[in-house]
């Protein structure tokens, strides 16, 4: 461990606890999820800890054992499987496919367009997110010059996880036409980083890119950037609605009223990417992070007919073991009754082609 325990729980804590002191220049007093100083969520919640409670999360999390995984799940880092991205094999799967490109980046391709998620293929989510310096497990199956043409990223927050500096700005100046997609807010960081083509939205928004509906919907989380930056800008998930596919990803949640609503707004949905990493331990972690059995939950609020499971297997966030994602979907679908292959877990760099039986 690079970092003590009171390093890391102190620059943690920073994050986690300091308060914001900027105004919000979208502040709109009619919106319930507005505040003169930033944003919060849909149930007027602000995701803090205190001191005590991060603390505790360090001292449980450096001080013991953790359990192995339910199942015969018990993968090392070296027996996740990679599949380098290939654009031939890519343009063969279809013309209604997910590629999952590792952590929260899928690679979506309705027919000649395309979305990305959350793109991320660098070596480490930095600098603090929830644990220290997080560094990739396990190799990006693709690099930015690999990508095909991309008609629009969409991004669900600022966290380092999910809004990576090295790959926007490199994507941005290989792929100039593509439209940056962001939650309130977030464009100022993009803009800093010379990206010119972004569009911000508010929840329940919607921006056309090539005449497709892309629309930002609320999601239980917060934001953080900087030292002094908390929810400041705004966090969500993304709704795609192509004539021949309609798209959800749910960004980080916890779970909340939310999902009931995007499925009565703007489901049903063909294919969803639901977060399913990241929820150990639940005491700390469930206001901000759904596990499989909640992502189960979710996708069937939103009335998805099948869901891709996502934000796990990549970086080493939280107290559950990498793979242990790949027993608790499995377990949770079983007990929900879901049919086989509706909600899908797949390898690094892997494709699920929805047209192919
Ligand atoms: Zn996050
Ligand atoms: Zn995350």
């Amino acid at each position: 461990m690079k970092f003590g325990l009171k390093t890391m729980a102190f620059l943690y804590s920073a994050t986690l606890l300091s308060g914001c002191a900027s105004s919000n220049p979208y502040y709109d007093a009619s919106k319930p999820h507005h505040r003169p100083d930033g944003f919060v969520n849909s149930d007027g919640t602000r995701i803090a800890k205190s001191m005590e409670d991060v603390l505790r999360w360090y001292r449980e999390r450096f001080g013991k054992t953790l359990p192995p995984p339910p199942g015969e799940f018990r993968a090392s880092y070296a027996d996740f499987k990679v599949h380098p991205f290939s654009k031939a094999e890519w343009e063969a799967a279809g013309d209604r496919t997910a590629t999952w490109l590792g952590h929260a980046t899928v690679l979506l391709k309705i027919q000649q367009f395309t979305v990305l998620t959350d793109p991320h293929f660098s070596p480490r989510a930095f600098p603090i997110q929830w644990a220290g310096p997080a560094k990739r497990k396990v190799e990006s199956p693709v690099t930015v010059d690999q990508l095909p043409p991309i008609n629009a990223v969409v991004i669900s927050h600022n966290h380092y996880d999910h809004l990576d500096k090295n790959t926007i700005v490199e994507l941005a100046k290989r792929q100039p036409s593509t439209v940056f997609l962001v939650p309130l807010g977030v464009e100022r960081t993009l803009t800093d980083w010379g990206v010119e083509n972004t569009v911000a939205l508010d929840w329940w928004d919607t921006a056309e890119v090539n005449g497709v509906p892309i629309t930002l919907v609320p999601a239980h989380h917060w934001s953080t950037r900087t030292w002094s930056d908390r929810n400041e800008t705004l966090w969500g998930g993304w709704v795609v609605q192509h004539p021949a596919l309609r798209f959800y990803f749910s960004g980080d949640t916890g779970y909340s009223k939310d999902f009931v609503e995007i499925g009565k707004r703007l489901g049903p949905f063909d294919l969803s990417a639901i977060a399913v990493g990241a929820y150990e331990p639940r005491w700390f972690m469930k206001e901000q992070h759904i596990n499989p059995e909640e992502a189960v939950r979710i996708h069937r609020e939103v009335k998805s007919a099948r869901s891709l499971g996502v934000h796990w297997g990549t970086f080493e966030l939280t107290d559950e073991a990498l793979d242990q994602p790949l027993g608790d979907v499995r377990q949770a679908a079983q007990r929900a009754g879901l049919a086989e292959d509706e909600f899908v877990m797949l390898e690094h760099g892997q494709t699920l082609a929805l047209d192919k039986p």
